[in-house]
């Protein structure tokens, strides 16, 4: 009876002084947070994991951060065991985007929030938020960047391109794709761009896991292919992983000595050895996301669902994953080159001179 009572006076506390008060105590004791993270394989995704776990942790939380070796089963049984340990929000950066409807169902069912971490989950109404970069202007950056460095608003041309795509599994790719080709399918239309493979379309330029490996072997095919009596004067890169590999490979057949000008490269991440290849004049250009807004927002997102509130978003209609248009927030992408590196990324204390010696 006296147990019954004080359950009574607890919940009637609960509704005149309102949830937030309450489940901001609860994350000020230290909620465990679930932080699914796709490979340790490129440094963004250990930034990501890092600067989550320190906002995280400031805030008196209990992150539980997992790489998943790019293997789409092991990220499976880390978020199921995430649920077994009893996490109140999952962060997910997901290696295929389209295989965690079982999972997250079982989420759901123990009242599991998700957040989509700057990858779109996709096929499941599951997924409540989408913390990510704007992923169209990403490839239209990527572009622009080609176009600028080409000079074909100048006029210049024609020049031979090749494209490359990101992985098909994960929805980000058709995004920098698509703005890619928006900025260069004029150019192409009007011939002052050439692919000379003919190979155009996701299903024929992407790369399997963002493999750099996979995509050298196809910029090698490619080049005994179509550019023996030819030179190769841009390659739209989707991540420097990538350029790099792409970079490596066209030099193996001469580009960049004895007067062969290497192709115009483009990129993202401002992974450290792009940024240096930036600085060396060899990669013309990266995409700059800055991990430590992204894992702000995230932080915020948690911090709004654990008061009870709703998360800030920007937008509500560009991401449909197949299920529902998942409420998101963007964050802007910024070109990096050789003219304005420093400012972008010295300046802003994201890398020290030092590091990009
Ligand atoms: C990310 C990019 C990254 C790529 C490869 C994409 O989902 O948005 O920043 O370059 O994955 O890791």
């Amino acid at each position: 009876m006296i147990a019954g009572h004080t359950v009574l006076k607890y919940i009637l506390s609960l509704s005149l002084f309102g949830a937030s008060a309450v489940t901001s105590a609860q994350a000020a004791s230290g909620d465990p947070i679930g932080v699914a993270m796709p490979t340790k394989s490129s440094q963004r995704w250990i930034d990501d994991g890092n600067n989550i776990v320190r906002l995280l942790k400031a805030k008196g939380y209990r992150p539980d951060l997992q790489y998943a070796d790019d293997d789409i089963p092991t990220q499976l049984a880390q978020i199921e065991n995430m649920l077994t340990t009893g996490v109140k929000i999952l962060v997910i950066a997901s290696i295929d985007g389209t295989t965690l409807s079982d999972v997250l169902s079982k989420a759901r069912e123990r009242g599991v929030r998700v957040i989509a971490y700057d990858r779109l989950i996709r096929g499941t109404p599951n997924v409540d938020y989408y913390a990510t970069f704007d992923n169209y202007k990403v490839g239209v950056q990527q572009a622009t960047s080609i176009v600028d460095a080409l000079g074909l608003r100048d006029g210049k041309g024609p020049f031979n391109i090749e494209l490359f795509g990101g992985s098909p599994d994960d929805n980000n790719a058709y995004f920098f794709y698509d703005g890619a080709l928006s900025v260069l399918k004029p150019f192409i239309d009007a011939k002052k761009l050439v692919v000379r493979s003919g190979q155009f379309g996701m299903d024929k330029v992407s790369t399997l896991r963002w493999d750099p490996a996979t995509a050298q072997a196809r910029m090698d095919n490619l080049l005994s292919a179509y550019y023996g009596n030819a030179h190769l004067d841009a390659v739209l890169s989707p991540y420097d992983g990538i350029s790099t590999a792409i970079l490596s490979s066209v030099k193996s057949v001469g580009y960049g000595s004895g007067g062969v000008k290497l192709p115009v490269v483009s990129g993202q991440d401002a992974e450290l050895q792009s940024v240096k290849s930036i600085i060396a004049g060899e990669q013309t250009a990266t995409v700059f996301k800055d991990t430590r807004d992204l894992a702000k927002v995230t932080v915020a997102m948690i911090d709004a669902i654990e008061a009870g509130r709703e998360p800030e978003v920007n937008d509500a209609k560009t991401y449909d994953n197949g299920r529902k248009v998942v409420p998101s927030y963007l964050l802007t992408p910024v070109i990096v080159t050789k003219a304005n590196w420093k400012p972008a990324l010295v300046d802003t204390g994201y890398y020290t001179l030092d590091q990009l010696k």
